[in-house]
């Protein structure tokens, strides 16, 4: 059977793939710990649900606008001015399904065939599977624990070539949830606008920053930062909404024309309901927000001391995001359970098989020497995955 080059040079989303095993073995009635896919544990707030349940019994039932609902655009024009301090119109926005299918859009919109896109390692699984899909070229820029997994940008200027299109900065981070300072986004942009480069800014984090730290987005550094700069952002994350596929844009009109005329042949409007919903999502107040805030800082900070204090493994302190990258470079060549570790995804594949604990390997994120925890999940499922991954390394399972 025929098919493209391009679909089978995609590899399935180790995310949502890891997922899929952990629901199986759960399933079979084991009792599997999932710390795989990224997504908050909580339900969706009442007041999102109840502006979905009148959606519906008010018959808002048929097409949008392909690129969003103008109640929705203006919502998001609101929370860009109330969150990151910037002013865009409601043509400048574009509402898709998720954050990924902005993103398609983006590199869809963006990248002729050959063009480059830098990625700074570890990064999200998807970003190098969308660059790829739109026709463009990956360009990893790897960085280091030592750094705090911070582009350098030097690094990032040495990969620039005449083919570079753009660079992606995702702050706080998947997988390791790093938080880049305003100073070390301004470096970075600057050597973005040097070079006439746009910056794909995913900022689905922004409202899960710890420790005193805060988000700053790109674009509010000035007119031409705005001007070169592609904000993604959705509601998946920060309101537990990652079942209603709402996800948008904020960029210059052009950009977003073309990004609608895209979405106008390929999925047209995102659902009416989710789109109502989201609507009272931003328009509404951040307190469930601030609840889920202050669980994953205890649930993160119960993982930090319990991995730090095994023998073999070690982490970063995330500075926010709901992901711990954990590093098992130190395990790499020894013998679990009668297998070799060799890679993360060996590791991944015998904790699940013994421990029936679900990680995700970064051997997809840019960074074998890892695999990544998220703690978006009970506590009390957080306490059985560490206990399991304490007596796994010592060998008592
Ligand atoms: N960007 C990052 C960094 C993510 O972790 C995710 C997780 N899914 C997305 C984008 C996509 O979000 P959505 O569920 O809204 O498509
Ligand atoms: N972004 C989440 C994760 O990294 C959700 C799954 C996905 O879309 O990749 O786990």
């Amino acid at each position: 059977m025929f098919i493209s080059k391009k679909a089978l040079a995609v590899s399935p989303s180790s995310t949502l793939a890891i997922n899929s095993k952990f629901k199986a073995l759960k399933a079979q009635g084991l009792d599997a710990v999932g710390f795989g896919t990224g997504e908050p544990d909580f339900d969706t707030p009442e007041n999102i649900k109840n502006a979905a349940k009148a959606a519906l019994d008010n018959g808002f039932t048929k097409y949008t606008p392909a690129s969003g609902t103008p109640e929705l655009k203006k919502a998001v024009c609101y929370k860009l001015k109330r969150d990151n301090g910037l002013d865009y119109e409601p043509s400048q926005i574009v509402i898709s399904n998720g954050a990924k299918h902005s993103l398609m859009n983006v590199f869809t919109a963006i990248c002729d065939p050959g063009d480059e896109v830098i990625i700074p390692a570890p990064y999200w699984v998807s970003y190098t599977e969308l660059v790829r899909l739109a026709d463009g070229v990956p360009v990893i820029v790897h960085t280091t624990e030592e750094s705090g997994f911070k582009l350098n940008p030097d690094d990032f200027e040495k990969a620039i070539t005449p083919k570079t299109r753009a660079i992606i900065v995702n702050s706080p981070s998947n997988p390791n949830g790093m938080v880049y300072s305003a100073e070390d986004l301004k470096a970075i942009a600057d050597v973005a606008l040097r070079h006439g480069l746009y910056i794909v800014s995913d900022e689905v984090y922004e409202h899960l920053v710890y420790d005193g730290h805060t988000h700053t987005s790109i674009a509010s550094f000035g007119p031409e930062y705005k001007e070169a700069t592609i904000v993604v952002n959705a509601v998946s994350k920060t309101y537990a909404m990652t079942g209603w596929r709402i996800g948008y844009t904020a960029c210059s009109g052009p950009l977003a024309k073309a990004m609608a005329n895209i979405q106008s042949h390929s999925t047209s409007n995102p659902n009416s309901i989710a789109q109502a919903a989201a609507t009272e999502a931003l328009m509404g107040d951040l307190s469930a927000v601030a609840e889920m805030r202050k669980a994953f800082i205890e649930r993160r900070n119960y993982m930090y001391k319990r991995i730090n204090a095994m023998e073999g493994v070690s982490c970063t302190l995330p500075e926010g995001a709901f992901y711990i990258m954990m590093n098992i470079s130190k395990l790499k060549g020894k013998t679990f359970y009668g297998k070799r570790v060799e890679t993360s995804d060996d590791f991944a594949d015998i904790f699940l098989e013994k421990a029936l604990v679900a990680v995700v390997p970064c051997s997809g994120f840019g960074n074998d020497d890892f695999i990544r925890w998220s703690y978006a999940t009970s506590m009390e499922s957080i306490v059985k995955g560490m206990d399991r991954l304490e007596k796994f390394l010592k060998g008592e399972l």
